[in-house]
């Protein structure tokens, strides 16, 4: 027996009502941010833009990018990321994981290759064959330059556009694989080697927190500073310190003279920025903050105002 035709019909508008309701819910209006990336494709061993329009920097917007978080910051009206594809990532396909208060949205994103070239150099052999003594040290210094950069501050520190560390020339460009001694080294160069003579000043590239100051085996003295939001520079085979960790530093600061420490052929500075621990080509990634918006639309909030009072340097 089938249920009287007016409880069907009731339940018919009950349901025509709702409908809608139910779609407001779960789709409230204006919530459909508008998202750019730029430059698209990126190059492996680059960063480039998340452009957000249509949310706001209380929207909760957070980024996951080849398993690493992409931070976003307010600049006028839209909120913007920078996404890090890692030298060695593979050219293909990869998500960009988007996720805020009230919904998500996955964006491809596609990774092109680029050619960087293979480097011959020689070394002193003890230099490539460890001995027991060095290769333990080698294994420390590894460990606690990670546990370095796992340090890092959520805020962003640093205004842009980022500045060269030295006026010297770039001669080893980022991306090269190396021929030591013969033998090629999968792992790439990680960073922009600066023909400077030993004593020249390196200064800090933006601001920051002083992470690590130390000697170590393979890149010498060395000095890593956190930009805030994944971002890390690091100065390698350096002569003499002018920082030591903690120390906060403002664009332009000293942070020690370059010299011929470490693991080199001859006096140069190296220059390595990593953003998620994916490691990019710092001169490019100087570009890209040129493209960013002006310090003037990317002042703390209101809200941070507290947070901010103890910034490095202020
Ligand atoms: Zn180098």
């Amino acid at each position: 027996m089938s249920p009287p035709r007016f409880i069907l019909a009731w339940f018919a508008a009950i349901c025509l009502w709702l409908t809608p309701l139910a779609a407001l819910a779960a789709e409230p209006v204006g919530a459909e941010p508008e998202i750019k990336i730029l430059p698209m494709p990126v190059d492996r061993g680059t960063a480039a833009r998340v452009l957000v329009e249509g949310l706001d920097e209380n929207s909760g917007l957070t980024g996951m990018f080849d398993g690493r978080p992409v931070f976003f910051f307010p600049a006028g009206n839209r909120l913007i990321g920078l996404l890090a594809a890692d030298v060695m990532l593979s050219p293909g396909h990869y998500p960009l994981t988007l996720k805020w208060n009230n919904g998500a949205r996955e964006v491809d994103v596609t990774v092109r290759d680029r050619a960087y070239g293979v480097r011959s150099i020689k070394v002193p052999d003890r230099q490539v064959n460890l001995s027991k003594s060095d290769q333990d040290r080698a294994v420390r210094e590894q460990k606690l330059v990670i546990a370095a950069l796992e340090t890092k501050s959520p805020r962003r520190l640093w205004r842009e556009p980022w500045v060269d560390p030295v006026g010297g020339q770039v001669n080893s460009s980022f991306g090269r694989q190396t021929k030591m001694n013969g033998v090629l080294n999968p792992r790439p160069h990680a960073g922009a080697d600066y023909s400077v003579p030993t004593g020249t000043e390196v200064r800090a590239p933006a601001d920051g927190v002083v992470l690590l100051a130390d000697e170590h085996f393979f890149a010498g003295n060395s000095v890593y500073v956190d930009h805030g939001q994944g971002l890390i520079s690091m100065y390698f085979h350096l002569s003499a310190f002018k920082v030591k960790a903690g120390d906060p530093v403002k664009r332009g600061d000293a942070l020690a003279l370059s010299g011929a420490t470490g693991r080199v052929t001859g006096a140069h500075l190296h220059y390595g920025v990593y953003l998620s621990r994916a490691r990019i080509d710092p001169v490019a990634f100087h570009r890209l903050t040129s493209l960013l918006p002006s310090g003037e639309d990317l002042r703390p909030r209101r809200s941070q105002a507290e947070g901010q009072a103890a910034q490095p340097g202020s």
